[in-house]
């Protein structure tokens, strides 16, 4: 079965094939020509992973699978949210958005956050939701170079490091994106049409 990831992410494609059965060929938005700018204009994860896998399955005809991510923070009522890639303005800037979240809570005691993926999935006219999160806390200063977006001001609960300080394989172990992941990967191991 063909199955587009709706995504432009070569890294997230392969760590996902690689968690497939070979019976799942898992194809990106360029292998099925797909160059349209797809706008996340819903107010929440689930209806922007929706958003992205619908806009697929409708105009290409494809079984299709998206996601979103956001890190909500407690002390915050939860935001940046669904905001988080733009928490500082567009265009997108992870320095400027770990600056603004770290300027924010720079008197806060409570610094607990957490990161949440949804996985929103279009298969044979049914839809599915998988949701991963990871719990943890904001840190008070940057700590380490690897990962992308909030990671290096991230530390999940349980260890000492944040996310810029682990391997690619630790991180995916207990990501919010990686237990999405996994659950739908479970999902379509099992799944009989
Ligand atoms: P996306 O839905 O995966 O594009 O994520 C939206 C935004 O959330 C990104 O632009 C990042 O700022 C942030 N984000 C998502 N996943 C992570 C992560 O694993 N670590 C750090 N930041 C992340």
């Amino acid at each position: 079965m063909k199955l587009v990831f709706a995504t432009n992410n070569l890294n997230k494609l392969k760590e996902v094939q690689d968690m497939l059965p070979n019976s799942i060929e898992l194809l990106s938005l360029k292998d099925i020509n797909c160059f349209d700018e797809i706008d996340e204009t819903e107010t929440t994860l689930e209806g922007n992973a929706k958003l992205k896998a619908d806009y697929i399955t409708n105009k290409f005809g494809y079984n299709c699978f998206a996601d979103d991510t956001g890190l909500e923070v407690d002390c915050l009522d939860g935001k940046p949210g669904v905001y988080s890639a733009r928490f500082a303005g567009e265009p997108s800037n992870s320095e400027n958005n770990m600056h603004k979240l770290l300027v924010n809570l720079e008197h806060k005691e409570n610094r607990k956050a957490q990161f949440r993926t949804a996985v929103s999935l279009n298969i044979n006219d049914k839809k599915f939701l998988f949701e991963g999160i990871c719990k943890g806390e904001i840190l008070r200063k940057k700590q380490g170079e690897k990962g992308f977006g909030y990671d290096p001001v991230f530390k999940p609960n349980g260890f000492h490091q944040s996310f810029a300080e682990m391997s690619s394989e630790e991180k995916n172990a207990i990501s919010h994106r990686g237990i999405a992941i996994q659950k739908l990967v479970a999902f379509l191991k099992d799944y009989k049409s």
